[in-house]
């Protein structure tokens, strides 16, 4: 995967000399456990980690070449493309295209539910609720700004149950691979060290924070994102852009 400076405005994938500019019309429809960009000739896997490191480095005009349709999983996190970019990138004064929250709002999608309210800055309330394990309910709140996305969210890795083997499988775990790019919860806790008591939690604002930047606005509103999926993300960001 190879990042360089672009003329053109936003994100643009390139994969097998293809093209794909990030924006609303590419998301693809299979984002239950991730989220993918399509526009009929190709498809990018799992963009969402690098998308929000994008969006708290206020990163634009930059290509991205890909050797692989998905983009790598490092450490389950966004930490490592934060480290890679942030020495190399400045910020450009450009008159930004902001989303600005000005009225409630609410949004379900099926078990997820999601709220906006004005506010001045991105805050974003999470919930995580599996009332049948004994993560029972676990909340964070993520006031936005790259100092805070770098100690609090841009670490938490993405997780699973360790009674899901099709998730292990697709992690690479059930293999008998290591533990580094993702943490896995078991019956009573957690298999490998947590980053964070809230990683998981934590991950979702993460994943939140990556989903909604697809829609190419700074954004300011107080979210309240309750059991919050990929699918759940798109649909209410796609909601938001009809009230615009
Ligand atoms: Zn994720």
């Amino acid at each position: 995967m190879t990042v360089e400076p672009s003329k053109i405005h936003g994100i643009t994938f390139e994969y097998k000399h293809k093209q794909i500019q990030l924006g609303v019309d590419v998301i693809g429809v299979n984002n239950i456990r991730s989220t993918t960009l399509t526009d009929g000739n190709i498809t990018i896997q799992t963009p969402e980690h690098f998308l929000a490191a994008c969006y708290a480095l206020n990163i634009t005009n930059i290509k991205v070449s890909l050797t692989d349709c998905e983009l790598p999983i490092l450490d389950g996190s966004a930490w490592p493309f934060i480290e890679q970019m942030k020495p190399k990138c400045r910020p450009l004064t450009l008159s930004e295209n902001w989303f600005n929250v000005s009225s409630n709002i609410t949004f379900s999608d099926g078990e997820s539910h999601y709220s906006a309210q004005p506010s001045d800055s991105y805050i974003i309330d999470a919930s995580i609720v599996y009332q049948d394990r004994w993560v029972n309910t676990m909340s964070f709140r993520h006031d936005h700004s790259l100092a805070t996305f770098e100690a609090d969210i841009a670490r938490a890795r993405t997780y699973g149950f360790s009674d899901e083997v099709a998730w292990l499988k697709e992690n690479g775990l059930a293999k008998g691979g290591g533990l580094e790019n993702a943490l896995v919860v078991t019956d009573s806790g957690y298999l490998n060290k947590p980053r964070f008591e809230t990683e998981m939690v934590r991950h979702k604002i993460l994943d939140f924070i990556g989903d909604m930047s697809m829609m190419n606005h700074r954004l300011k509103g107080h979210f309240t994102i309750e059991r919050p999926s990929h699918r759940g993300n798109i649909q209410f960001m796609k909601h938001l852009l009809t009230l615009k």
